[in-house]
């Protein structure tokens, strides 16, 4: 047998012991937070988190965020967490004074950590904001028929492999008893990131016809709540929207996680 030349083998030990001892101290420490590393003996989730994803999923939470990182997540005040959908009202609008309801906002651990989540999370995390969003909705006494995440292209959900605005939306619904639909909205194109664009007018153009309602649904009578998971200028939920109202919606109410702006007026039922 030939040994490999240039390995170091009291290094290889030392990063084996390092690793062993690491793995023990998980055991005894299981709660790792997601988002900063930090590990603990105490379980600092918002309470009910548990038995709310176990009832949800059938098991256990994977994901833990420490007690600092959750402290970060603060909710808007009451009166700003309804507002318009579109920051910059377009031309002949088909769903003018269109409602978003949106409690957090995009800083803190949203804005900073979520990009850099680890340990696979990401889709836990959105789950996690699912439950939050949901309770939130709760109090506020939702109504509607139906709850639909907006859907995301064949090209991005192949590169992500799940689709976050739905991993919020299915908890909202349940958590509300609302019968929820991820088949119902349509991503007709992909239209590529929002984010990256930064002119509003050229959002709004981007999104246009991107959505569409299958024709299994008949939406006449209905209201229908669209979830998104973060909002910038509000141009896809009103996009999504539109196509709703076309398919015969009778009221669309967009729901989101967070976003970074409020706008005043919105009269939400
Ligand atoms: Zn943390």
């Amino acid at each position: 047998m030939r040994m490999a030349a240039g390995i170091n083998t009291g290094t290889v030990i030392q990063k084996g012991i390092r690793e062993a001892m690491a793995g023990a101290v998980e055991l005894i420490l299981p709660y790792r937070c997601a988002l900063c590393g930090s590990v603990s003996d105490t379980e600092d989730r918002f309470s009910g988190y548990d038995s709310l994803y176990k009832d949800l999923y059938g098991k256990e939470p994977a994901l833990h965020i420490c007690g600092r990182c959750l402290s970060d997540l603060n909710i808007l005040a009451q009166e700003k967490r309804w507002s318009l959908c579109l920051t910059n009202p377009v031309a002949n609008d088909v769903c003018p004074g269109l409602a978003l309801y949106m409690p957090f906002p995009y800083k803190g651990i949203v804005e900073k950590a979520v990009p850099e989540i680890k340990f696979g999370k990401e889709m836990e995390l959105a789950r996690f904001f699912g439950c939050l969003l949901g309770s939130c909705l709760q109090r506020e006494g939702i109504r509607a028929d139906v709850i639909v995440p907006v859907p995301l292209s064949e090209e991005r959900m192949a590169e992500r492999g799940f689709n976050q605005a739905s991993e919020i939306a299915y908890p909202v619904a349940e958590i509300n008893g609302i019968p929820f639909a991820d088949d119902l909205l349509i991503r007709l194109r992909d239209t590529g990131r929002q984010s990256e664009i930064r002119d509003n007018n050229e959002r709004v153009r981007n999104v246009t016809g991107a959505f569409g309602v299958s024709g299994l649904w008949d939406l006449t009578g209905m209201t229908v709540a669209v979830v998104d998971d973060v909002v910038t200028t509000g141009a896809t939920l009103h996009e999504a929207a539109a196509a709703l109202y076309k398919a015969g919606a009778y009221k669309v109410l967009c729901i989101a996680f967070a976003g970074n702006r409020y706008i005043k007026n919105a009269e939400p039922f």
